[in-house]
């Protein structure tokens, strides 16, 4: 079992993948929670970037976060990571230290360079069988990569689907429109996240 379907009952409700000041966003874990609180989100999960050697204060992070947990008992609050596919490997950029602290671990392929479309769909496979990966971060920015055909999104949601990886419906990265109708068709489960930097951002996901 994987740990996002213990919030199975907030993926209509939560955004499971958010950024903070620590990394590359502009508010706080406080600041994003109140927004997720007016926005009426039941579940906020800060996937905050990771690599192998941290180049910040993960234990501040995280202690931020149980801080909120008492602030805001009503608002479920996780705390993940995004972690980039490195290599043709498809290992993750991220520290077994880290796994071991988040719940949640969102795979995304960020500057990866173009190639192939077979070597990128094996890559994608290999990333995919990682036990501790729940969600496939915005699947456009590994679409771009190459030119896909409705076969191939076939066979990589099936791959979804038997690795029970959740597919990222991103607001700000929007998946060719075939494919989440594929998604749906071959009954592949979407969360859609805001991967919001900024309130702003978050704002987007109250009409969820
Ligand atoms: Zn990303
Ligand atoms: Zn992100």
């Amino acid at each position: 079992m994987k740990n996002w379907e213990r919030y199975r009952d907030c993926l209509e409700t939560g955004d499971f993948h958010v950024h903070t000041s620590y990394t590359d966003g502009s508010n706080s874990v406080k600041e994003m929670c109140e927004q997720a609180i007016q926005n009426g989100l039941r579940l906020i999960c800060f996937s905050e970037h990771v690599r192998r050697v941290l180049f910040y204060n993960h234990d501040g992070f995280l202690s931020d976060i149980q801080e909120a947990r008492q602030l805001y008992p009503r608002l479920k609050i996780l705390a993940g990571c995004e972690a980039k596919v490195l290599d043709s490997s498809g290992s993750l950029d991220v520290s077994r230290d880290v796994l071991e602290k988040v719940e949640i671990v969102i795979a995304s392929f960020h500057d990866f360079p173009a190639a192939p479309k077979d070597g990128l769909i094996r890559t994608l496979f290999s990333a995919l069988k990682h036990p501790r990966i729940d969600i496939w971060g915005h699947p456009a920015t590994f679409f771009k990569l190459a030119d896909f055909t409705t076969a191939d999104y076939h066979s990589i949601i099936r791959e979804c689907i038997m690795r029970h990886v959740l597919i990222e419906d991103s607001l700000k990265y929007p998946s060719p429109p075939s494919f989440l109708d594929a998604c749906r068709e071959l009954g592949a489960t979407l969360v859609t996240d805001s991967d919001a930097h900024c309130i702003e951002d978050l704002k987007l996901v109250t009409s969820k």
